[in-house]
């Protein structure tokens, strides 16, 4: 049964019982005042849904009748994919075999699908090497900054701090933190309000992520790049929870170096392979910690000696994970024709119209959102502080709403604006009041 089939229902069995105590006919039930808001609120998210010019993108996905709020954490499998990994498999490593790293473009996949991704983060084409995690990625964007700034223990700059948001993903600061030990600086975590107190003269790189994967909150990527510039350091900039979901502006803003991951907002599946950016003007003396043959300038030379690949090439390390690789350009397609500005605004209606809803719907005092209003320091996610919400989201998942919970408190709902549409967001969030 339908819900509205069960609410109809409802309705009528009270009828019955009206007619039953002798109240005079006709009457037309009352509706509470919480049911008007329902009905109000489902027939706003009729009207975005179809005046929603992204609508008709969710069709290339795999969904179901759950409300998949959790691409933020794994993007959806876009319907292009299975088709793609089994030609990959079957013909071009089944029957092509060797001849695949040429004939089917495999040796030159990472730049290639890097081009890909190029536009929706706001680059020109020569810049971006998919391939690796994102940890690893951190890794040689950061040790790499810092060797461009001339700094650490083998500089000359007399630069020797790395500065790094303390609410960073964990993996983040971690690898920052030893990315500091190599290079003999130190690393000073400081919170993202107060980077531009701690930026000075030893600041040599400053890696901060574009928007915080716990709160949602999107911070300022043109102001603390040109502060982080002015400082003369370098910026770092993560861009897992942005690309994708959000114009970034990579040249616009001279940002430095960016990684990014690509199982989020770009749908590439369970460990796709993440990216680097390294800025057409640093290419030439980007010194890579982790030069592999890959990164030689004749990888098939096999010379004992290391000569850089010129341009953003020489951020390759080793034989590219060509299967997950080109599962993930397979998944880029649905990009075609898709405008990052549009995206965009799409998210931070859906965003709005949910915590509209959450307004609406759940009592008062319940949750509280630790994602900011603003729309300029929002990403595509919110994030509910609540009580219990390990048990919360347990229960939303199993009524057909899938989120996340995050340590300690707080309950995570990413917004895919190439599948989420408004009637998801408000079932999502008379669910969670139903729940509370
Ligand atoms: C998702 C995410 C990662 C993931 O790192 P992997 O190495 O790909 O597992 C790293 N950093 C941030 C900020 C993230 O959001």
């Amino acid at each position: 049964m339908s819900e509205s089939e069960v609410r109809a229902s409802e309705v009528g069995a009270s009828e019955v019982r009206a007619s039953e105590v002798g109240v005079p006919e006709l009457r037309v039930p009352e509706l509470r005042e919480s049911e008007v808001r329902v009905s109000e609120l489902r027939v706003k998210a009729e009207k975005l849904d179809s005046a929603d010019e992204l609508a008709q993108l969710r069709a290339q996905f795999v969904l179901d009748d759950t409300v998949y709020l959790d691409g933020n954490s794994l993007g959806a499998l876009p319907r292009s994919v299975p088709g793609r990994v089994e030609d990959v498999v079957r013909r071009q490593w089944g029957s092509l075999r060797i001849r695949s790293w040429d004939e089917s473009g495999w040796w030159t996949a990472p730049e290639r699908i890097g081009d890909r991704i190029a536009p929706l983060v706001g680059a020109a084409a020569g810049q971006i090497v998919v391939g690796d995690s994102t940890s690893v990625n951190v890794f040689k964007a950061v040790v790499g900054a810092v060797r461009l700034a001339g700094g650490g223990r083998e500089g000359a700059s007399g630069r020797d701090e790395i500065l790094v948001d303390a609410t960073t993903f964990p993996t983040d600061g971690y690898i920052a933190a030893s990315a500091a030990r190599l290079t003999g600086c130190t690393l000073r975590p400081v919170a993202p309000g107060e980077v531009l107190e701690a930026l000075g003269e030893r600041t040599a790189a400053v890696l901060l992520n574009h928007v915080d994967y716990r709160t949602g909150r999107l911070h300022d990527l043109p102001s603390l790049t040109a502060a982080i510039h002015q400082a003369g350091a370098l910026a770092v900039w993560d861009l897992c929870h942005s690309a994708g979901a959000l114009p970034v502006g990579l040249d616009e803003h001279g940002v430095d170096l960016a990684v990014g991951c690509t199982y989020k907002y770009l749908n590439g599946g369970p460990g796709s392979p993440a990216y680097l950016y390294v800025r057409q003007d640093h290419q030439s003396r980007f010194d890579s910690p982790l030069p592999g043959w890959n990164s030689h300038a004749d990888p098939f030379g096999m010379t004992p000696d290391f000569t850089p690949a010129p341009g953003a090439l020489r951020g390759r390390v080793g034989t590219p994970d060509i299967l997950s690789m080109l599962a993930l350009e397979a998944a880029l397609e649905v990009w075609d024709d898709v405008s990052i500005t549009a995206v965009r605004a799409k998210s931070l209606a859906l965003t709005d119209f949910f915590l509209e809803c959450v307004e609406a719907y759940v009592p008062q005092g319940a949750v509280e959102s630790v994602t900011p209003s603003a729309h300029a320091e929002r990403g595509s996610q919110v994030a509910l502080r609540c009580d219990g919400a390990g048990e919360v989201m347990r229960r939303l998942i199993e009524h057909g709403v899938i989120g996340d919970f995050r340590e300690p408190d707080v309950l995570r709902f990413g917004f895919t604006p190439l599948y989420v549409g408004f009637g998801d967001v408000e079932r999502a969030a008379r669910v969670l009041g139903e729940i509370l």
